[in-house]
This record gives structure tokens, C-alpha cells and sequence, in this order.
């Protein structure tokens, strides 16, 4: 009898265990898959990650799904892009997820804009007008040098939520962050001939790559970030990319290719089509993956002639 409870007991402890720890694991939401990809190689089995994007949508307005609101509702953590990059979606999202753990300046809410210089911070905001970048130029996930400091910003909020795993994620940063130095050494000799070369796009988020790999950006076919372009305005561009001799134009796969397509015709200039988060194309299926594909995709544009 003794030991039938004996077994009863240990088999209700290895339960009781198995339990507490699936349930250890740190319940992480990300809102672009960037971010997810991250998280994984600084926190690996210590987290459950799951992104809201997929990649394929614009991140200035993803998609609402009935799922995104339970998802945060049972998260640890949420980590976003920052600089209002989410506005659109997150605020309404953590309020009705009535999680306090995770809303804005609770430990749980992880800021990946922490380590960015912002580009291009309006002198003047005006929501009215359609600015969709109020705090600068969010998209610096399609550099890899701001792909460190979002690393860093996940590692630094993973700590702060689980204090005891510290030393693990403080490790695996210092791994991530040695994979793409090498990368990153290698892009910039890879990318040499991208110096100089001037580029439109449809919407201002190749600023911070341009920046990285010494492109140009001239213009943006919208008027100005999230307002659509008007017939004068085209007129305009198109005009300044023949002064200024644009051979390029970005056309980012979430925005229309018709209207890219035109103004390339119409300036003798050739469209390239990009992701602007991983998950983007089937190629970019992790954050070096992404960064790889822009720069071969550019590459091949520019080389070709
Ligand atoms: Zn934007």
C-alpha cells in the first residue's frame, strides 16, 4: 500500500512538474515575424513565440484577427518596432487584451526602437495630414546594423521579465550579434555597387538600408509616408528622376505594382520588388535570410543594367 501511494505520489510530481514547466516557458507576441526571428535566437526554447504579421502585410495597418486579441491576453511580453510603427493596430489591440502586464511602460511591453537613431524626425506632426511617421522613420529593420540594436532592446526586455535566465539570454545575444557582424561585413563587400545609386520608392522605408549601403533615396511615390500619390505629384517625381538620372524604383510587395511600373516606364528606370519584413517572400524565412534577399534582389536590378 506503501508503496502504491509512494508511486501515486511520484507519478503526480513528475505531472505536477511537467506541468510548471510547459508552462515556465515565456509567453512572447511580436508584431512583425522580424521580431520573432529575434526573439528565437536570444531566447530559444525559454519562449513561446508567435507573430501577429506574417510578413506579407503593410505594418502601418496588419490586418485585425479575433486570435490577436486572446493571443495577448495570455502573453508575458509583447515586442514591437516602436516609433508609432504600429499605431494603426497595437494601441486598440492591448486594450481590448486587457493585459496590464504588457501595455505601455509595463515591463512586459518591449520597445525594439530603444537603440535606433531615428531618420527623418518630422520638425512638424500632423496626423491630419496623414503622417504616419510622427516619431521618425520606423523602418530600420531593413538594416542589419538596427537589426543589432533591435537584438539588444529583446534581450535587455527578456531580462527584465525573467531576471533568472539573464545570463542565457545575454549569451545567445552575444552569439546573434557575432552571426550578423559576419554578415554584415560581408553585405557591405557584397553591396559595393549599390554605392551612389539613387532610388524611388513607393512608401519611405529604404531610408535606413539606403543609408546602410550608401544608396540615394530621391522621392517616394506617395506624397508623403501613408498619403496616396495625385496625378501632379507623379508628375513631379518623375521629373526630378530624369534630372537626377533614377534608374531604381522600390516597389515594397504590399504596395500596388501598376503605378511602379508606369513611373519606371515612363523614366527609362527599372522596378525593384522587395519585402519590407521577413516573411515577406518564401527566401526571406529569418532576418539574415531577408537582409540577404534585398541586397542579392538590388543587386541583380542594378547589375543587369
Ligand atoms: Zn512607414
Amino acid at each position: 500500500m506503501k508503496h502504491l501511494i509512494r508511486v501515486l505520489l511520484s507519478a503526480v510530481l513528475m505531472l505536477l512538474a511537467s506541468h510548471v514547466g510547459a508552462h515556465a516557458k515565456i509567453r512572447v507576441v511580436t508584431t512583425i515575424p522580424d521580431l520573432a526571428d529575434l526573439a528565437k535566437n536570444i531566447g530559444g526554447d525559454l519562449l513561446e513565440i508567435k507573430s501577429l504579421a506574417t510578413g506579407v502585410e503593410d505594418i502601418h495597418a496588419v490586418p485585425m484577427k479575433p486570435s490577436f486579441a486572446t493571443l495577448l491576453n495570455r502573453a508575458d511580453v509583447v515586442i514591437l518596432m516602436g516609433l508609432e510603427a504600429e499605431h494603426a493596430f497595437l494601441p486598440g489591440l492591448l486594450e481590448a487584451a486587457r493585459n496590464p502586464k504588457i501595455l505601455r511602460d509595463a515591463p512586459g511591453y518591449i520597445d525594439c526602437s530603444v537603440y535606433i537613431t531615428h531618420l527623418e524626425v518630422p520638425t512638424r506632426i500632423d496626423r491630419a495630414l496623414g503622417d504616419i511617421h510622427p516619431m521618425g522613420n520606423p523602418h530600420f529593420n531593413l538594416d542589419p546594423v538596427g537589426g543589432k540594436a533591435m537584438a539588444r532592446a529583446i534581450a535587455d526586455g527578456l531580462a527584465r521579465n525573467d531576471p533568472e535566465h539573464a545570463t542565457i539570454f545575454k549569451k545567445n545575444l552575444a552569439v546573434y550579434l557575432q552571426t550578423l557582424d559576419a554578415a554584415i561585413a560581408r553585405w557591405q563587400r557584397e553591396a559595393a555597387p549599390l554605392r551612389g545609386v539613387k532610388l524611388v520608392s513607393y512608401h519611405p522605408d529604404m531610408i535606413y538600408f539606403a543609408e546602410r549601403f550608401g544608396m540615394e533615396p530621391v522621392g517616394t511615390i506617395e506624397i508623403r509616408p501613408g498619403v496616396d500619390p495625385t496625378p501632379g505629384h507623379i508628375v513631379e517625381l518623375e521629373e526630378r528622376m530624369r534630372r537626377e538620372g533614377v534608374k531604381v524604383v522600390v516597389r515594397e510587395l504590399h504596395y500596388p505594382a501598376t503605378l511602379a511600373q508606369t513611373v519606371a516606364r515612363r523614366t527609362g528606370a527599372k522596378v525593384v520588388e522587395l519585402p519590407a519584413m521577413v516573411g515577406g517572400v518564401p527566401e526571406a524565412r529569418d532576418y539574415v535570410s531577408f537582409i540577404d534577399y534585398n541586397i542579392r534582389t538590388m543587386l541583380k536590378v542594378v547589375q543587369g543594367g
